[in-house]
């Protein structure tokens, strides 16, 4: 038997998709790898090639230089957007990314162990996210810090803990209700996505998101027994574990009748969008996993593409807007955050230079990948500062975790914001 027979990477990626590349090069000046380490095989073209061997056989997807530049990628498809031949480059890396194992031993712990387990675990999601909020709230954090005991910690660990964002909301939970009326007549029935990270860490923009649908005519359903994406899964390589999750969303879903599912996170609503191509090959999935697919929309893409409800209450402040990989170049959604921003009564948005080149969060990119991570971290502050806006927006839990702790780095008070926060303000 060939040995191309025998490669799983021909089950997952169709090579048609690799014969796409041509080469030109035109991407490379977009990629944020590429640009802090200056080698090919750190750019889309040399990884695209370097996956292409790998298709054919020339090189094992065991190769530990294959697996290194593979895993040194953001995933941030701004070569996707650059691409005039229309390289699917997400598809492509992620399919590598399945047969590949990550070469850096964080990513194999904490990507595979702490995101296949915790993650798939609702309670125990739950237990992670009631013993940080307790960590935050009680002083302990704050004691902890002042009292230089946290670099008593590993190096890995202690970076983790610098990067934890503060929790919004009290010390329980409180997911959204199952089933919110609309505000006067009913325009649309929404499913809403509340994410993992969303409620643990973000639980009032999620509540806001809610309120902000329902003011517009949304009868918002919010099903429990929905779960985790798949996206931070997909990311590090773990697709079994993304297939289970998507499978347990789509019965989540299923038989509401709904118009729209909605997402306010962009890492997962790229996933979300996905899953039809994640479970092409299920039988019993598929076509549902498609129409699953079909319905999935940003908040912000789905707010600009209705007629909206008039925000009337002022919210002075300058702001600017950190635009997600996962929105602009994975979804494609570049105006309808700004045109919402740009409806509000005394916002004034600014913006930043290169807003669309990735803030080095990437999953657990600043992680696995502190160096690269820290690097592009302080260029985009360095953007963000220029701007003199006091607040940022930015659709995504990652981005702001990451922007949050840029700031708290250089000692800065600026604050942080989901569109759906500031909509919100506007309408009560
Ligand atoms: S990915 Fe697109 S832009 Fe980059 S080298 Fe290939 S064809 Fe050119
Ligand atoms: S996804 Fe981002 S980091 Fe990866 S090759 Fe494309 S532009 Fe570079």
């Amino acid at each position: 038997m060939a040995v191309s027979d025998l490669n799983p990477l021909h089950d997952l990626l169709d090579k048609k998709l690799l014969k796409e590349c041509v080469h030109c090069g035109l991407c490379l000046d977009y990629c944020p790898t590429y640009r802090v380490i200056g080698h090919e095989a750190d750019s889309p073209r040399g990884r695209i090639y370097q996956i292409r061997q790998v298709y054919e056989g020339k090189v094992s997807a065991e190769d530990p230089d294959f697996r290194e530049h593979i895993y040194a990628c953001l995933d941030c498809r701004a070569c996707q957007t650059a691409c005039p031949s229309g390289v699917q480059y997400g598809a492509i890396i992620e399919a590598a990314r399945a047969v590949a194992e990550p070469i850096n031993p964080s990513e194999k712990t904490v990507g595979r162990a702490i995101l296949g387990s915790v993650f798939t675990r609702p309670r125990l999601l739950d237990a992670a996210g009631v013993g940080l909020r307790v960590y935050q709230r009680s002083g302990m954090q704050q004691l902890l810090r002042k009292s230089h005991a946290l670099e008593l910690l590993p190096k890995r660990l202690r970076e983790m803990e610098s990067m934890l964002a503060p929790a919004q909301g009290g010390i329980r939970r409180h997911p959204a209700p199952h089933v919110t009326p609309a505000r006067g007549t009913v325009r649309y029935r929404l499913g809403f996505i509340e994410g993992c990270i969303m409620p643990q860490l973000f639980a009032d923009t999620n509540a806001a998101t809610v309120r902000v649908l329902a003011t517009n005519g949304c009868v918002v359903y919010s099903p429990p027994t929905q779960g985790c994406c798949g996206a931070l899964q997909m990311h590090t390589g773990d697709r079994p574990t993304a297939q289970d999750l998507a499978r347990r969303n789509i019965d989540a879903f299923d038989g509401l009748g709904l118009d729209a599912i909605i997402i306010n996170a962009a890492g997962c609503g790229s996933t979300l969008k996905e899953y039809g191509h994640l479970l092409a090959d299920d039988p019993r999935y598929a076509e549902r996993a498609v129409a699953f697919a079909q319905k999935v929309k940003d908040v912000s893409e789905f707010l600009a593409s209705i007629e909206l409800v008039e925000p009337t209450r002022p919210v002075p402040m300058r702001v600017t807007y950190q635009d997600a990989c996962h929105l602009v170049h994975g979804q494609g959604i570049r105006n309808q955050p700004r045109q919402i921003l740009r409806q509000i009564p005394g916002l004034e948005l600014v913006e930043m230079q290169d807003s669309d080149v990735c803030c080095g969060s990437a999953g657990i990119y600043n992680l696995t990948h502190p160096d690269i991570s820290t690097r592009l971290l302080e260029q985009k502050m360095d953007h963000l500062l220029a701007t003199g806006a006091t607040g940022v927006v930015a659709p995504n839990p990652g981005c702001t975790m990451q922007l949050a702790y840029g700031a708290r780095r250089r000692g800065l008070k600026l604050d942080f914001f989901h569109i759906v926060d500031l909509l919100d303000r506007s309408y009560q």
